[in-house]
């Protein structure tokens, strides 16, 4: 349970999670964001204004799915590390996660990177598709995994270090 060990549980990811037919339609956001703090920079990041956190800034963030266009902009801006963006049209076989690290070094594009899920367990090697920098005055960067679409929902994180070169 989050309050006890910091994982959301599925009922939780599920109250966040767009419908399926929003995910056939590319790349989308996902706040995993659960604790009612006084935080909204995600809602500054989005241009498209697709966050909102209201009516207070100790809300939970919503995002509107139809607004997301899945660009990643606050992915990088979230203090939480809590905002992720999938896409599930890929390919036949693959989707994309796009997720925030802070760990050095970074995973260079075309490297494999061992994917962890919210409690840190190891899913697998899957190839490193971009890695972004958060710019001269944001450490965050933004590393996109193609994972197998059955782990589009589980894979958040990247162990530091865990890299190979090659597919
Ligand atoms: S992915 Fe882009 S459009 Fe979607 S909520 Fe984030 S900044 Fe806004
Ligand atoms: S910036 Fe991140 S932690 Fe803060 S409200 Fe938005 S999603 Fe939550």
């Amino acid at each position: 349970m989050l309050i006890q060990n910091g994982i959301p549980t599925a009922e939780d990811i599920l109250s966040v999670t767009p419908p399926k037919e929003r995910f056939a339609k590319g790349a989308v956001a996902i706040a995993e964001c659960f604790q009612k703090i006084p935080c909204n920079p995600c809602t500054k990041a989005c241009v498209k204004k697709a966050i909102r956190v209201e009516p207070d800034i100790n809300e939970t963030p919503r995002i509107d799915f139809d607004v997301c266009n899945g660009c990643g902009a606050c992915i990088a801006r979230c203090p939480g590390l809590a905002i992720f963006v999938v896409d599930k049209t890929y390919s036949d076989t693959e989707a994309l996660v796009k997720l925030p690290f802070e760990f050095l070094p970074v995973p260079k594009e075309g490297q494999l990177a061992c994917g962890l899920s919210r409690s840190g367990e190891e899913l697998g090697w899957f190839p490193v598709v971009k890695a972004v920098s958060g710019g001269k005055k944001n450490m965050t960067w933004t590393v996109t995994l193609a994972v197998p679409k059955e782990l589009a929902m589980e894979v958040r994180n990247i162990k530091a270090g865990g890299y190979q070169d090659g597919r």
